[in-house]
């Protein structure tokens, strides 16, 4: 998937290129029908180059090597954080994280991936007649650890709990939310690579909690 990602990004980057020329350039020489599919073709290849980026950047992960060692989470979801600041101040979000979050053994560039994604959905699936409220905080137990994402956004119901999890599993139309239905396939991916595991539990109308479990031996040094 990640030649043919790559590859496609050429041909696609023409039908772009020359369909916008002709939709501002040749514009005035088109009647209203021949506008209309011309901007249906150039908002057609912007969602198509956003699927081949979110493909190539799904497929990329775990092709260079892992770079393990102990990760400050707090460091992490700060600037994960920081990212998306501008945005939760916007909908007037509350963004709680535990202050102990810990250090843990693995991959930082995956977790902020992790971290990312996850926000980025409570972000998109909130429920609009409710302030946001988003909350991270990690338990550390005798076989591990694990960090909760919880929101109170949309939910998701029971029988697509596990089908989020794979690539191009979406459950709403773009229009409603927009998406590429890669997000959380590419989260499942970083958690596996960091040898952990993924799951979420949610209620529809109230939110969404999601779980991740990293085994505490990748962690036997850290946190003093
Ligand atoms: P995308 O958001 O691009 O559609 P994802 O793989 O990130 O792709 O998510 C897959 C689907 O899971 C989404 O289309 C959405 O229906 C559901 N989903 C993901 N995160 C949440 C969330 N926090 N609350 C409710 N639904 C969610």
């Amino acid at each position: 998937s990640y030649s043919i990602s790559h590859d496609l990004r050429a041909p696609l980057r023409a039908i772009y290129g020359f369909s916008q020329i002709l939709s501002t350039r040749h514009r005035p020489s088109l009647n209203d029908e021949g506008r209309q599919y011309m901007d249906y073709i150039v908002e057609a290849s912007i969602r198509m180059a956003k699927l081949i980026n979110d493909l190539l950047n799904y497929s990329r992960l775990g092709r260079k090597s892992l770079d393990i060692r102990p990760v400050p989470l707090d460091i992490i979801v700060n600037n994960v954080y920081a990212d998306f600041k501008p945005k939760l101040e916007e909908i007037g979000a509350i963004f709680c994280v535990d202050k102990e979050l810990p250090v843990i053994k693995g991959d930082e560039s995956l977790f902020r991936q992790i971290f990312t994604n996850l926000i980025e959905n409570a972000i998109t699936y909130r429920r609009t007649d409710v302030q946001l409220e988003i909350n991270i905080n990690c338990e550390c137990n005798y076989d591990g650890y694990l960090i909760k994402i919880s929101d109170n956004g949309i939910g998701i119901s029971s029988e697509y709990r596990d089908k989020i999890f794979s690539i191009f599993q979406r459950l709403h139309s773009d229009d409603k939310y927009p998406g590429t239905g890669i997000g959380l396939a590419t989260v499942r991916k970083a958690v596996s690579l960091n040898e952990g595991t993924v799951w979420v539990e949610s209620v529809v109308g109230k939110g969404s909690v999601f779980f991740i479990h990293l085994p505490e031996y990748k962690n036997t040094f850290q946190n003093g």
